[in-house]
């Protein structure tokens, strides 16, 4: 489902290192964070994402996302109809009836999330509690955490983040004089397998991952800990590792062979490691990105590219798409703009860039209309409206699905976008 909120529209400019940024406020229409269930789920093996909700979020996990994640939407039907004290308390019992017969089924879950939604935050049923109380129950086998993926005010990366950030205080102590780096946010297994032979071949040590595969397997933080992100959306876990002691090195994403390369570079600099080390390591993988990137660079070379604000990597993604594979950024807009997680991505854009924050999406569907550019990157509930008009789109929550981090994956980044303007240009043929 699209969450869409209405606000009054009002616009006003910012200027910062990069491009002048303009913020939009008005009607928006993005996804909710339920849809990171879809790739976190995945990710962490042993995790189950209890969804306290309604029938429509059963609904978007099961056909938007195509998989069937369990839900007791009752709880939520239920509350809706009483929105009494005695209401919540009957349904405070339901969900302890439900973990307790999710749990009595599948004996392998070690995390149990409690998700909420919207439907849970307007009756304000009280999760945290929830949690703790559950916890208590299953003490020693079965962790409960609470976070909130709602449609209301969020974006749906964002769920990704509120789920890193209910994490970080499980996560145990780095002994003191004790230094690691932390990767944080979600990959894909081949490609957290790629970095981690890379950072061994650098010489970087040791290395963890959040999300762990495993949920038993929490990596540690403390003022020891560097943290590099791997996706841009992730600010509010960064705050807690901060809050922690934690040290965030500033990069670029590890998108493309430039972003891959800075953000390698931030690790082997605090790591004290020569230029030349990181040359050598890097250089076999460069070779092969930069083949294979040509060949899409000849498809998008001089095309005229809109990002219309969806999932927060649209900054990142433009930034590649313009510098390696020589395309023209007609607009960039983003749903929120992070400006500490931005620090380095913002001057690599061209100056000039028509830079927008947030949404007001009747005026930016107008912009698309008279620009007219080559590709539209979007939601889904937009994709088939511009496409209706004769408009060639990308589905921007394929860029969290698809394996894009990484020098091997820079050439299918790039693919990724070419694809549906070599699909148009034969349609027209
Ligand atoms: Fe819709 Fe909110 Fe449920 Fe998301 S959490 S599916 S926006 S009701």
């Amino acid at each position: 489902m699209s969450a869409v909120e209405a606000a009054a529209p009002d616009q006003v400019s910012v200027t910062c290192a990069g491009p002048e940024i303009t913020r939009e406020r008005g009607q928006r229409q993005v996804f909710c964070g339920l849809a990171g269930i879809v790739w976190l789920h995945r990710k962490i093996q042993d995790a189950f994402f209890l969804i306290v909700g309604s029938r429509t979020c059963a609904h978007l996990m099961q056909s938007a996302a195509g998989v069937m994640i369990f839900a007791e939407p009752r709880f939520a039907t239920a509350i809706l109809q009483e929105r009494d004290l005695a209401g919540m308390a009957d349904c405070n019992q339901e969900l302890d009836r439900v973990a307790a017969e999710v749990l009595g089924r599948r004996p392998d879950i070690k995390t149990l999330f409690l998700v909420g939604s919207c439907p849970s935050e307007v009756i304000k049923l009280d999760l945290a509690k929830a949690a703790e109380r559950l916890s208590d129950v299953y003490q020693g086998r079965v962790r409960v955490i609470d976070y909130s993926a709602s449609g209301l005010e969020t974006t749906f990366t964002q769920g990704e983040d509120a789920c890193l950030k209910s994490l970080v205080p499980q996560m145990p102590q780095l002994p003191p004089e004790s230094r690691s780096l932390l990767v944080v946010g979600t990959l894909p297994d081949v490609v957290e397998d790629q970095f981690a032979r890379l950072f061994k071949d650098l010489g970087i040590g040791p290395v963890h991952f959040l999300p762990p595969r495993h949920a038993t397997e929490f990596p540690p933080v403390g003022s020891g800990t560097s943290v590099l992100l791997a996706q841009p959306f992730v600010g509010e876990t960064l705050r807690a590792l901060v809050e922690r002691g934690a040290t965030l090195l500033k990069a670029p994403y590890p998108f493309g062979i430039e972003g891959t390369l800075a953000w390698l570079r931030a690790a082997t600099d605090a790591w004290g490691i020569s230029g030349e080390t990181l040359e050598s390591a890097t250089a076999p993988a460069i070779a092969r990105a930069e083949k294979a990137l040509a060949r899409q660079r000849e498809l998008l070379a001089g095309k005229r590219i809109s990002f219309l604000p969806d999932s927060q990597l649209e900054i990142p993604m433009a930034r590649f798409l313009q510098r390696e594979c020589g395309m023209e950024l007609v607009e960039v807009a983003t749903p929120f703009l992070d400006r500490q997680l931005m620090e380095a991505e913002l001057p690599l854009l061209p100056q000039g860039l028509r830079l927008v924050e947030g949404q007001d999406v009747e005026h930016q569907l107008d912009r698309v209309r008279a620009d007219r550019p080559d590709i539209t990157v979007c939601g889904l509930g937009l994709a088939n409206p511009l496409e209706a008009e004769g408009l060639c789109t990308k589905w921007s929550i394929e860029l969290v699905f698809t394996p894009v981090h990484g020098f091997d994956q820079a050439a299918d980044l790039a693919e990724l976008f070419a694809r549906p303007l070599v699909r148009g240009s034969l349609l027209k043929v």
